[in-house]
């Protein structure tokens, strides 16, 4: 698909809250070994929240649909987590206008969700955060502007993926994992294995 209209991309979201869930287990690991261990039950509350506002909306715009999951995040997950994806999936229903998603939009959602993360939480890229999924996330969607949406997001999934192999090498710089220093080394960042996650869904929403 090229396009998605708001009933499309409400879809996609379910499936993104749907893995989210499955993950629960995966990202309570991650967040153990280098955090405090709430990742996976913060998301599994936050994303939970989200599929029950998402299923009961009669979607008017792409924009409601991202707002709604976004709005559930920040208010149900609690942690730093809750803030960074729900300030992603809000500032990014900015982006995203009445009309269908198309790739311009999609970009336009990752470089303004990015970058109202960047600006709300501080974390530069390299601190070992979600961020360094997202933004080769979105250096890769716009390399790929001209081959469409689903083409755009499995690069931005792609990059995402070697954007947490990455994080194992970084040493956190900010929240909780900051406080283990050179400890973190090995293990790759929770929040950006759950970006990866939520972009993954994505692409297998509009690939299946
Ligand atoms: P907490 O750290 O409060 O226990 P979580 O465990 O749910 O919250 O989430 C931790 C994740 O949040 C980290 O792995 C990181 O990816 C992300 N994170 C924390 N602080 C920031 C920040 N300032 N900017 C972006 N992401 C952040
Ligand atoms: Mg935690
Ligand atoms: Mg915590």
């Amino acid at each position: 698909a090229d396009e998605l209209d708001a009933v499309a991309v409400r879809a996609m979201l379910l499936q993104v809250c749907t893995r989210m869930i499955e993950n629960t287990d995966r990202l309570t690991e991650a967040d153990q070994a280098v955090g405090d261990g709430d990742h996976g039950i913060g998301m599994r509350r936050g994303f939970t929240a989200a599929r029950d506002k998402l299923e009961a909306l009669e979607p008017a715009s792409v924009a409601e649909v991202f707002k709604t999951v976004g709005t559930a995040v920040m208010a149900q997950t609690g942690g730093a987590s809750g803030a960074v994806f729900g300030t992603l999936y809000r500032a990014g229903a900015t982006a995203c206008g009445d009309h269908a998603l198309d790739a311009a939009t999609f970009l336009a959602f990752l470089e303004q969700g990015l970058a109202a993360v960047q600006k709300r939480g501080g974390a530069v890229p390299g601190a070992k955060t979600m961020i360094d999924a997202l933004a080769p996330a979105a250096e890769a969607a716009r390399a790929a502007q001209a081959d469409g949406l689903a083409a755009m997001i499995r690069a931005a999934a792609d990059a995402a993926q070697q954007g947490v192999q990455a994080s194992r090498d970084m040493i956190a710089t900010t929240g909780k994992a900051r406080t283990l220093g050179e400890r973190s080394l090995g293990h790759p960042d929770p929040g950006a294995i759950s970006m990866q996650i939520q972009l993954a869904a994505m692409q297998d929403y509009v690939a299946g």
